[in-house]
C-alpha cells in the first residue's frame, strides 16, 4: 500500500482526554475515530489489526472444533423474556422500539438468540455435543465506557456456546475452549493468565477469566509468577485428546480476581518471591452455566430412552476490540505502538526520503514490488513529508520492520534496516534487502 492512496490522519498532540497509552496511540496514529461515547470507526490502520486479531481467535476456534455461523446484532425482547433477562439487564441494555411498536434490542450478548436456535434445530441426543460461535458487534451501555476501545458500548466479542449432555462432556467443551485460549493470546504475543472467576450462584469452579497483567487494566489480581513461564500447547495438540492435565497445569497454580481472591490461600500456596498482585486486562472469559437457559427457555433433546435431557450449556467469549488496546498496553514505547508481527497492520514500512527524485524513487518501487511479490504487507511512504515527520510517523504507527532508502544509500547501495521492538539498525544491501526482509517476516510470522 502506497501512503500516498491511504488514509492515515496522525495526530501530532497528544488527545487531553486519553488517559492510557493504548487510547492515546490508537488516537495519534489515525487507528480510530471516536463517533460518540464509547462507539468508534475503525480507520483503516485500525481495521487491519482488528481484523488480524479476529482472524487469530477465528482460526484457533476452529482448530479447537468450534464452527462459526453469524447471529444478528438487533434481537427481539420476546426472546429474553424467555429467560428473565430483559427486565434483570437493567439499564446496560440498549433497547429499541421498531416502527410496528415492537420491543427490540441490540444484542449485549447470544445465549438467549443461540438457545432458541439448537432448541429449534437439535432433537435428539445424537445431535449432542455442539460448539458454535461467532465474531459480531455487541453494544452495552456501559455506566463509564473509558479508555478508548478497552471500555466501549459497541464493541466486537467472539461468543462461543456449547450445548452438552452431561455435566462431564460439558466439562470437555469447557477444557477445548480453556486450551484454544491459551493458544489464542500467546498468538498475539500476549501472556493472559487463567483466573478463577465468579461463577455466581451456579458454583463450581468452571469460570475462568484470562487477564493479561498492565498497570492500566481495571481488576486487581492476584497470581503465582510460575504462570507467566508455563509453556501453551502447540498446534500440534488434538483437540479431541482429554485436555484435562492441559487444564490441571494451568489451574494447579494461584490465580484470581479480586472478587475470587483468597489471602489466606494465596499466601500459604505462593511462595514470597512468587507472589505477584496486580493489576489485570480481561481479554476473555469463559464459563459453564449448566441449565441456566435451556431450563426456563425449554431447550431439550430427547435421550436414549426418549425422556428429555435439558441442554448442558457454556459460554466463552473473547474481547476482539478490545485486545487491539491490550496488545498496544503490551507493546509500546513514547514514539509508539510497536506491533507484534502477527497483529501488526503491515509487516515492514519502507521510507522513500526523497519522493520525487528518479534514482530513490526507482529503487523503492522494486524494492516494493519485490516484497508484495514475497508475500510481504508493505506499507509505502511515498509522500512528500520531510524526513523528520517520516521517521516519527513511522515509529508511531510501529511497524515492526522499517526500510529506508534516500540519496546516500543510493550511492552507497544501501538501505537503512530497523527493528522497530528493540530500534536495532543495520545496513543492508539494496539488492537483496526484500529478499532478507522477506525472510524475517516469514520467520516471524512462523508460530507453534
Ligand atoms: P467486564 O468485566 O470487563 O465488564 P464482562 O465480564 O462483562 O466484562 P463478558 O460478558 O465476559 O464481559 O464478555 C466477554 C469479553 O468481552 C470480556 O472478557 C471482554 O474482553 C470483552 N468485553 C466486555 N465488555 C466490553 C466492553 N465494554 N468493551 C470492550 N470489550 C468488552
Ligand atoms: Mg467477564
Amino acid at each position: 500500500m502506497r501512503l500516498s492512496q491511504f488514509y492515515l490522519p496522525v495526530m501530532k498532540e497528544t488527545p487531553a482526554d486519553a488517559q492510557i497509552a493504548s487510547h492515546r496511540l490508537m488516537l495519534r496514529a489515525g487507528m480510530i475515530r471516536q463517533a460518540g461515547a464509547g462507539i468508534y470507526s475503525w480507520l483503516p490502520l485500525g481495521f487491519r489489526v482488528l481484523k488480524k486479531i479476529e482472524q487469530i481467535v477465528r482460526e484457533e476456534q476452529n482448530r479447537a472444533g468450534a464452527v462459526e455461523m453469524l447471529m444478528p446484532t438487533i434481537q427481539q425482547a420476546e426472546l429474553w423474556r424467555e429467560s428473565g433477562r430483559y427486565d434483570a439487564y437493567g439499564k446496560e441494555m440498549l433497547r429499541i422500539e421498531d416502527r410496528g411498536g415492537r420491543e427490540m434490542l441490540f444484542g449485549p450478548t447470544n445465549e438467549e438468540m443461540i438457545t432458541e436456535i439448537l432448541r429449534a434445530g437439535a432433537k435428539s441426543y445424537k445431535d449432542l455435543p455442539k460448539l458454535l460461535y461467532h465474531i459480531q458487534w455487541k453494544f452495552r451501555d456501559e455506566v463509564r465506557p473509558r479508555f478508548g476501545v478497552m471500555r466501549g458500548r459497541e464493541f466486537l466479542m467472539k461468543d462461543a456456546y456449547s450445548f452438552d449432555l452431561d455435566e462431564a462432556a460439558a466439562r470437555r467443551s469447557y477444557n477445548k475452549m480453556f486450551t484454544a485460549y491459551l493458544r489464542t493470546f500467546a498468538r498475539m504475543g500476549l501472556k493472559a493468565i487463567p483466573m478463577r472467576a465468579d461463577t455466581g450462584p451456579i458454583g463450581g469452579d468452571l469460570s475462568h477469566e484470562f487477564i493479561i497483567l498492565a498497570d492500566t487494566g481495571e481488576s486487581a489480581v492476584f497470581c503465582d509468577r510460575q504462570l507467566i513461564e508455563l509453556s501453551v500447547p502447540g498446534k500440534d495438540t488434538d483437540f479431541n485428546d482429554d485436555l484435562q492435565p492441559i487444564v490441571d497445569r494451568f489451574t494447579s497454580l494461584y490465580a484470581a480476581t479480586d472478587e475470587m481472591h483468597d489471602a489466606d490461600e494465596f499466601e500459604t500456596s505462593v511462595s514470597e518471591q512468587n507472589r505477584i498482585s496486580a493489576r489485570g486486562i480481561e481479554v476473555g472469559h469463559i464459563f459453564f452455566f449448566g441449565e441456566k437457559y435451556s431450563e426456563p427457555m425449554k431447550a431439550v433433546v430427547a435421550g436414549n430412552d426418549g425422556k428429555d435431557i435439558p441442554l448442558q450449556m457454556g459460554s466463552y467469549g473473547v474481547g476482539v476490540s478490545r485486545l487491539v488496546g491490550g496488545v498496544i498496553e503490551a507493546f509500546h514505547d513514547e514514539q509508539g505502538c510497536k506491533w507484534p508481527m502477527a497483529v501488526a497492520p503491515y509487516h515492514v514500512g519502507l521510507i522513500n526520503l526523497k519522493a520525487g527524485d528518479a534514482a530513490t524513487d526507482a529503487a523503492c518501487a522494486k524494492i516494493y514490488r519485490e516484497l508484495e511479490d514475497a508475500g510481504v504487507e508493505v506499507l509505502y511512504d511515498d509522500t512528500s513529508a520531510r524526513a523528520g515527520e517520516k521517521f516519527a510517523r513511522m515509529d508511531l504507527i510501529g511497524l515492526p520492520y522499517q526500510i529506508v532508502i534516500g540519496p546516500r544509500g543510493i550511492k552507497s547501495g544501501e538501505a537503512e534496516f530497523k527493528r522497530r521492538a528493540d530500534g536495532d539498525r543495520s545496513e543492508v544491501a539494496i539488492d537483496s534487502v526484500a529478499a532478507h526482509v522477506a525472510g524475517l517476516v516469514e520467520e516471524a510470522l512462523r508460530y507453534d
